[in-house]
């Protein structure tokens, strides 16, 4: 199941850069780990997706002991309070839900208090929905400006959630912003910074993601099923 879920989304994922002209290897798929266990991330792994996205910090350290994602780098992606800070920099690879400016000072202390460098990304609320955090495409940019009072952190790039759309399609307006402001940013030489991921686009949208330039996609309920709220 699991595997011929990764097989087939593989398949779309380069189906989707031929058609943008771009190459498949250039675009990673992270599976979105959240409310899956430890056996059935090992079997993601096993399939060959390129690294595990966990959202919830007590599922992280779950899991971590068990050795879930051994064979692939493990990614923050859900909201991170600031007091659980300290058990996430230095045991993931990268925290891809960088969405406000306290938690950059936050992680930049405890990076430095464990004298490490944390690659980190910026999320960005593109849709400027209320209802959600993150930086707006004008922040982001004014803080890459600023990247150099942050020593102990790298940053490799931007990740969104779009609004969830009514009709297909609907997101890809909010895809082409990222890739503007990606785009940009790479095009500038600041200090602790290295454009490497855009990561956009979920299981219902990430062949539109690819066609508007994600480097990164994150799926859960095409590769594992859907999830089971109690
Ligand atoms: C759950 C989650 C995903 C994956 O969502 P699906 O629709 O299940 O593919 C991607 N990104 C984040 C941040 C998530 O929390």
């Amino acid at each position: 199941m699991i595997e011929e879920n990764v097989a087939r989304i593989r398949e779309a994922m380069a189906k989707a850069a031929l058609a943008a002209g771009r190459r498949p290897e250039e675009i990673a798929l992270c599976a979105a780990t959240k409310m899956n266990d430890a056996e059935a991330v090992r079997r993601a792994i096993a399939a060959g997706v390129d690294c595990c996205g966990e959202n919830r910090v007590q599922e992280l350290l779950l899991k971590l002991p068990l050795h879930a994602y051994e064979g692939a780098p493990v990614h923050f992606i859900g909201n991170l309070q600031t007091n659980k800070v300290g058990k996430v920099v230095g045991r993931v690879d990268l925290i891809q839900s960088v969405d406000r400016p306290e938690l950059l000072a936050c992680i930049e202390k405890e990076a430095a208090k464990q004298n490490l460098i944390q690659n980190i990304l910026i999320e960005v609320n593109v849709g400027g929905e209320a209802s959600k955090s993150g930086f707006t495409t004008e922040s982001a940019r004014r803080m890459t400006d600023e990247f150099g009072k942050y020593p102990h952190i790298y940053l490799r790039g931007f990740m969104t959630i779009p609004p969830i759309s009514l009709h297909p399609g609907d997101n890809r307006k909010f895809f082409a912003e990222m890739r503007r402001l990606y785009v940009d940013i790479t095009a500038k030489r600041y200090d602790n910074v290295s454009m490497e991921y855009l990561s956009m686009g979920m299981s219902d949208d990430f062949e539109d993601a690819i066609a508007e330039g994600s480097t990164m996609v994150r799926v859960g309920t095409a590769i594992f099923g859907p999830r089971h709220y109690a």
